[in-house]
Formats: C-alpha cells, structure tokens, sequence
C-alpha cells in the first residue's frame, strides 16, 4: 500500500496537551479534555461529543491496560481530527483490562468525512505504545515539553488520500464479512467478528439498521452498480447516478430493490468491460433496461463531491 510516513505531532500541539489533569474520574477527564478542544475552537459541540464519547465507553471501556486509555468518538471537527491528551500523576479508573489506573489518556475526534483516518491512527499509536521502553519514555516525562515532544514523534503511516476507504465500500467491506462469517469454521469466528465490530464502529446507525434489515431478509444488502445496471435487480440506473457513485462518498441506494449501490473496485470494473465486449460481439442483449422504473435515489448528508451532477440526476427523476 502507497503510504505516507508523518508523526503524531502533525495532529496536535502544545497547547492540547495537558501536563496534570485535575480531574479524579473517566467522566471528569473526558469533560476536561473536551473543554480544552472548546477553548481552542476544535470542536463546536461538546454536548454531543462528550455522548458519542460516553456512549463508546459504555460499549467496551477504551482502556487498552499499561496505564493508557485512548477515547474515542466520530463527529464533525473543525478539521479532520481534533486530539486531546492529559497526564495523571496520580491514575485515574477507566475499567481497563488489566485494572491498573490510567496515567495517560489520548483523546481523539474525527471527521465522519474520512471514516478510515482513526483506524491508521490508532494503529500507528498501539505499535509504539506497546514496547515498554516507549510507555516508559511517556510516563517518566518530567515536564510538559519533554513529554510532547515523545508523543509528538510517534511515527505514523496514512494511506494517500484516495486509499482512505469510504462509506460505500465500508459498506461493501462489512457484506463481505457479514457473508465469510456465515460460512467461516469456529477457529475464524472471532477475528471476523473483530473485524466487523471495527467497520460498524465507523457507520452511521441508521445506515447499519437498513443494512441489518436487507442482511436478514435478502441476504444481501450490497450491490454494485455496473455499466450502469444494478448488479442485484438488474434494472438501469440514470447515467448521472452511475458516475456520481463512481466519484462520491454519498450514499445511494436502488429505487427498485432498496439495496446500498456501490462503485465495483477498478479491477472488476476492467474484467467487466472486457466481458460485455465479448458478449456485444457474441451478439448478446440481454441488459434490462427500465430507465424511468430504476432511478437512485440518495440518502447522504455528505455533499462534499460532485453536487451538480447529483442534482442533474435528482431533476431527471421528477
Ligand atoms: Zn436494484
């Protein structure tokens, strides 16, 4: 994979470190960490920040065990992410693992735009956190400066933006888990079940809901639009909504079938081309085409790509 090598100080400064937290309790030290992204203006609702964030606690504690918590909650920053970190000299319980109190907590918020960013960021942190002589380097920092500038050379690696998956193919990513746990044996159950805990972690709810709903009754929930068929009800989709899935995070979804649309990866859009070529020269029509019966509709509050060509497909439908 194509990466791109940076550190962890890309993603704070100084200023949002704090050296001793005062607070005694998880809840408290959350509600300070936050209240020092507000003063910094990098997040703009802590009401709903300090939710998601109790509401992941709630799930399973974020304590990692080592002395070290990393909360976490996806909402929309200011940036791509907002991160927050606070020693105790003292500990603080965060129901972690190993029941041990936690010394330093990394608080981190970001960007529902970008869903893959947290996972790359989290890793790059378990793999320098994990050796004890790097913990060791954090926790005996005497001072605010030299305990910074540990954290801020923790290297990390992100994918080149077009790597950074999206919420279709999260989407996609998590059918064909869903699917390879049906079948998996015992001995694999438990690393695909963590595997799709960690993709449902980055969906919407009520993204998930619709996908558990279709999951339950077709099978299926996923399918990919391709020269601009739905693969799943073989009906057409408008040629403006085949391209806008192609280059949009939004999400779309089949007027005829109600399952999520999806762009295929590159590959098979090439083996597909390859293949309705062979068929056209074998003389082959077989491609449903009811245009007015098989508009798109879309679902996204992200807007971010392509607006004029979705609002082309939204006036074509009426
Ligand atoms: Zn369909």
């Amino acid at each position: 994979m194509n990466l791109k090598e940076t550190s962890f100080g890309e993603f704070f400064k100084p200023s949002q470190l704090t050296f001793e937290l005062k607070s005694r309790d998880r809840l408290e030290a959350i509600e300070e960490l936050l209240d020092s992204l507000v003063k910094q203006k990098l997040i703009s609702n802590k009401k709903l920040t300090l939710t998601r964030i109790v509401d992941r606690e709630n799930l399973e504690p974020t304590a990692l065990g080592h002395g070290l918590a990393v909360p976490h909650a996806r909402v929309d920053t200011e940036g791509q992410m907002a991160v927050a970190v606070g020693r105790s000299a003292e500990g603080i319980d965060f129901a972690a693992p190993d029941g041990r109190p936690v010394h330093l907590i990394i608080l981190v918020i970001w960007n529902p735009t970008i869903p893959g960013l947290f996972n790359h960021l989290f890793s790059g942190l378990a793999s320098f956190l994990v050796r004890p002589d790097n913990r060791e380097r954090l926790f005996n920092a005497r001072e605010k400066n030299e305990l910074y500038n540990v954290l801020a050379q923790i290297p990390l690696a992100f994918p080149y933006e077009d790597r950074i998956v999206n919420r279709a193919s999260l989407l996609k990513k998590l059918q064909e888990i869903e699917l390879k746990i049906r079948r998996a044996p015992e001995a694999k159950q438990e690393e695909l079940q963590k595997h799709r805990t960690l993709i449902r972690e980055e969906l919407d709810q009520s993204l998930l809901a619709r996908f558990d709903l279709l999951m339950d009754r077709y099978g299926y929930a996923v399918s990919e639009v391709i020269d601009g068929v739905c693969q799943s009800c073989n009906m057409s989709v408008s040629t403006q909504m085949a391209s806008a899935i192609d280059e949009s995070n939004d999400i779309y979804i089949c007027e005829n079938c109600g399952k999520y649309l999806v762009s295929p990866g590159k590959r098979e859009k090439a083996a597909s081309k390859e293949k309705s070529e062979k068929e056209k020269a074998a003389g082959e029509k077989k491609k449903a085409s009811h245009p007015a019966a098989a508009a798109a509709t879309r679902l996204g509050q992200v807007k971010k790509a392509s607006p004029a060509k979705a609002k082309a497909a939204k006036t074509r439908k009426n």
